[in-house]
């Protein structure tokens, strides 16, 4: 059989991160004091956030930046990813259009997240940090972080989201397997989580709520800083390792994508693999299709409005440029929990708005079913999220039938299922539902938006 696997050898993995924002003709909009509602400065976030990924994060001019050794030492462990030609789906889709992966699940925890938990635990480190608190939502960017702060010897507390943490007991498993404190949010250890339980007592949580549960422990706790894992700037500059190695795989493969596709929750995968082709699209006149893949139940980039908002629930992160839902929103309990944000980041929501990259949404049960057909085919079980990107990677390939036209698709596998298979169960059960937000649910948690600004 004709090889379909783009294999790179360690040397090949980058040695710097792209900065999208240097090549940008529109720079995002900067934070704001909520106070104040003036810009931010940098280190008014040092309180928060380590001072070199603040500056990271401020950081408009370089579009290079030095990943250190020690990171990239690391990245060993499983970089280069390999970068696939799904020649079974594009078989059984009948399609002319040809399809490949980057296969970011092969990472120790199973999802792209590896990539910035260890640039952010490194950096914490490298401060004279001891301690590190985080929010997960489904559990993959605990687990990373969980082992990312074992790797530089930090403890880390996460705060993780109740309906995950009783539904996937087994990510929680693995956080304390790596020797995290793992709390379900909201928990009564902080003031943010005592207001919404004695409100609410039966509230089975949200990433907003857990955010805010993190950011104020670490401020309350000494030597102690908080870290995120997708919105931010900077964590969507980490990612970018995947769409850098994936220029050199697909030189490999002979071809160029027309299209590039990414499942979205807050855009840290999407920009992984978009960023470094979109420099193409700016620099030397490619014009590569880039399109996110929402759910339906939350979306953001597709039906949300491009405003300042909260990062999360309770209002402690600075106003953000983001497309959102309202940092009220609460978002169905879908399967794909790494989707379940309501909004994206500012970087991400700058683009979509000057219409340089494209969005779509996409039912749970589509979501499945293209994940099946992609298991069935190319023996990987994919993630409840990464199946939002597979299923947009289906519709491309349809439609390129219909054209009668050869298309060249990547879209990013950000990580495997097989911590899922509750919900491939259900799905398989007939048991799934979709959740469409009517324009009625869509106003309510916009209305808070109207007061802010
Ligand atoms: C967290 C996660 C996502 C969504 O987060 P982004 O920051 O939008 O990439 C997607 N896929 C997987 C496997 C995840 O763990």
């Amino acid at each position: 059989m004709e090889s379909k696997k783009f294999l790179l050898q360690e040397k090949d993995i980058p040695t710097a991160w792209y900065n999208i924002v240097a090549d940008m003709k529109n720079k995002p909009l900067p934070p704001l004091n909520p106070g104040t509602k003036q810009p931010l400065n940098p280190e008014d976030l040092y309180p928060i956030l380590a001072e070199k990924l603040v500056q990271q994060e401020a950081n408009m001019t370089d579009p290079w930046i030095e990943i250190p050794e020690e990171v990239r030492d690391l990245y060993k462990q499983w970089r280069p990813t390999p970068l696939v030609r799904a020649t079974a789906l594009e078989k059984a889709l009948d399609t002319p259009a040809h399809i490949y992966f980057k296969n970011e699940s092969v990472s120790p925890v199973g999802s792209h997240k590896l990539n910035s938990a260890l640039a952010q635990a490194y950096y914490c480190k490298a401060e004279g940090l001891t301690n590190i608190t985080t929010e997960t939502g489904a559990g993959q960017w605990g687990a990373a972080m969980a082992y990312a702060a074992r790797a530089f010897g930090l403890e880390l507390a996460v705060y993780m989201v109740k309906i995950s943490y009783e539904q996937k007991p087994y990510r929680r498993s693995i956080m304390q397997t790596f020797g995290a404190q793992v709390i379900p949010s909201p928990s009564m250890s902080t003031k943010a989580g005592r207001q919404i339980l004695t409100e609410n007592p039966t509230y089975m949580g949200s990433l907003g709520t857990a955010i805010s549960e993190a950011v104020e422990l670490a401020l309350q706790t000494p030597n102690c800083k908080y870290v995120l894992g997708s919105v931010l700037n900077h964590v969507m500059l980490h990612q970018t390792v995947i769409g850098l190695e994936a220029e050199k795989q697909m030189e490999m493969a002979g071809e160029y994508p027309d299209i590039i596709i990414a499942c979205f929750g807050g855009g840290s995968n999407f920009s992984g693999i978009s960023f470094p082709f979109l420099r193409h699209n700016f620099l030397d006149g490619k014009q590569t299709r880039v399109i996110a893949a929402e759910p339906s139940s939350c979306p953001k980039l597709t039906r949300g409005v491009f405003q300042y908002d909260f990062g999360d629930e309770a209002g402690y992160t600075p106003f953000i440029p983001m497309y959102t839902l309202g940092h009220t929103f609460a978002p169905p309990h879908i399967h794909a929990g790494g989707l379940r944000y309501h909004g994206a980041g500012a970087i991400v929501s700058q683009l979509k708005k000057d219409s340089l990259i494209e969005a779509v949404d996409i039912e749970q049960s589509d979501a499945f079913k293209a994940a099946v057909l992609f298991a069935k085919t190319e023996g990987i079980i994919p993630a409840p999220e990464s199946s939002h990107a597979i299923a947009a990677a289906v519709r491309e390939a349809e439609q390129a039938k219909i054209e009668g036209k050869q298309k060249t698709i990547l879209f990013n596998l950000s990580g495997h299922g097989l911590i899922d298979m509750a919900a491939y169960d259900s799905y398989l059960a007939g048991d799934l539902s979709n959740y469409d937000m009517s324009d009625a649910d869509l106003a309510r948690s916009m209305d808070p938006l109207e007061k802010i600004i």
